[in-house]
């Protein structure tokens, strides 16, 4: 059939219908996701989610109860681990500490006799920058240059898909940080597959092409990372993914692609996401950075939502920004993060000031769900 057609086509990682019950627990449910071939595909979600477990599926190591795993259009949901063409990084780097880096690059080279092993292993550690190491062991290495061996170790058997279970979790954030850039730049160069799962929303949000937010064993949303930052369609996301302000309101009409809400008294615009009935009741969501305070009555350069009634409570400079908490009149407190570019008023604790926002910056999401 021409489903099955396109579903052979597919030249990325497929899972379908994919679950996994520890006993009466259901830590993966019936999860669908395509994964394009090439991505940098991140799996963000806090712990527990299921994220680890999906990995571990996916490799081999965790026999799914129900659900299938398609790579390049081969079903290996029952392929053994070490024939599938998927290889891990772990956060704990598994290295042969008798061996030195060389060795340890093409330990699987010469167990599959493989030939060119000198030339393989040179080019890989070119590669990850660690020419000069090759006859060091692993201890005499930094946390960062372990992580870089692990790496080559898995590229070198230039698997299709390679999976990296929280890899920088035992670094310090700083040399997270460059090991982070590392990692886009091996990833663009060699061009395969990497599925990175990790609880760090600014890590999955700086490195992956692709962010799948996973929560209780369900995929909530997925698309590139400022989609996602920009148009969430849950709380959770909103939330996992940043700051965000959630207010209440209810829906009083409609004109176009925008709705006009009922905050607590005051009229806002709010971007429809969906059609919406009138007094439906919803959160609007608007990022602390895209809010504007002024002092009152001061005309702020945002046409729109203007919201009078603000009291200061909360003060922080950071040279760069300002974040201030401001308690509204219906008693909630909504954050504001001001860039200091320029001229900029610092208010101070007690100050009573207005905010506004740009009715596009704004997002609305349903309800029917917790607003944690
Ligand atoms: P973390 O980041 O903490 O590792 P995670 O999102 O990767 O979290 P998983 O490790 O996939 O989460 O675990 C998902 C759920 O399944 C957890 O509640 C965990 O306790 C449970 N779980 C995982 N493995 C087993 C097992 N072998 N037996 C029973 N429960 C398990």
């Amino acid at each position: 059939s021409s489903g099955e057609d396109r579903e052979a086509s597919y030249d990325g990682l497929r899972l379908r219908a994919l679950t996994k019950s520890f006993a009466t627990f259901t830590a993966v449910d019936d999860l669908d996701l395509d994964v394009p071939r090439g991505s940098f595909f991140a799996l963000l979600g806090p712990s527990g989610c299921g994220k680890t477990t999906t990995l571990r599926m996916v490799a081999g190591l965790e026999t799914p109860t129900s659900g299938s795993i398609v790579l390049a259009g081969d079903d290996i949901t029952a392929t053994k681990p070490y024939q599938r063409p998927v290889n891990t990084v772990f956060q704990s780097y598994a290295l042969f500490p008798h061996l030195d880096i060389f060795e340890n690059v093409a330990f699987g080279l010469r167990r599959r006799k493989q030939k060119n092993v000198e030339s393989e292993v040179k080019e890989m550690l070119d590669l990850v920058e660690l020419g000069p190491q090759a006859r060091k062991r692993p201890a005499q290495l930094s946390g960062g240059q372990q992580q870089r061996v692990a790496l080559a170790r898995a590229l070198i058997n230039k698997p299709e898909v390679l999976l990296l279970d929280e890899p920088l979790g035992a670094l310090d954030l700083k040399l997270r940080r460059s090991m982070q850039i590392e990692l886009k730049r091996i990833q663009t160069e060699v061009g395969l597959t990497f599925i990175h799962v990790t609880h760090d929303q600014e890590e999955a949000m700086t490195m992956a092409d692709t962010v799948a937010v996973m929560n209780k064993g369900v995929i909530e949303q997925m698309g590139a990372p400022a989609d996602l930052y920009e148009n969430p369609r849950s709380t959770f996301v909103a939330n996992f993914l940043g700051q965000s302000n959630l207010v209440e309101g209810a829906v009083v009409g409609r004109s176009g692609d925008v709705v006009t809400m009922d905050m607590h008294g005051i009229a806002v615009s709010v971007p429809a996401g969906r059609s919406h009935t009138t007094s439906e009741r919803g959160w609007i969501g608007i990022r602390p950075e895209k809010v504007l305070i002024g002092a009152p009555g001061e005309a702020l350069d945002a046409p729109g939502n203007t919201i009078p009634g603000g009291v200061v409570t909360d003060v922080s400079f950071f040279g760069v920004s300002t974040q201030y908490l401001v308690r509204m009149p219906w008693g909630q407190e909504l954050q504001v993060f001001q860039q200091n570019t320029g001229r900029v008023t610092i208010f101070r604790t007690g100050d009573r000031v207005e905010l506004s926002w740009r009715p596009e910056y704004a997002f609305l999401l349903d309800h029917a769900q917790d607003a944690s």
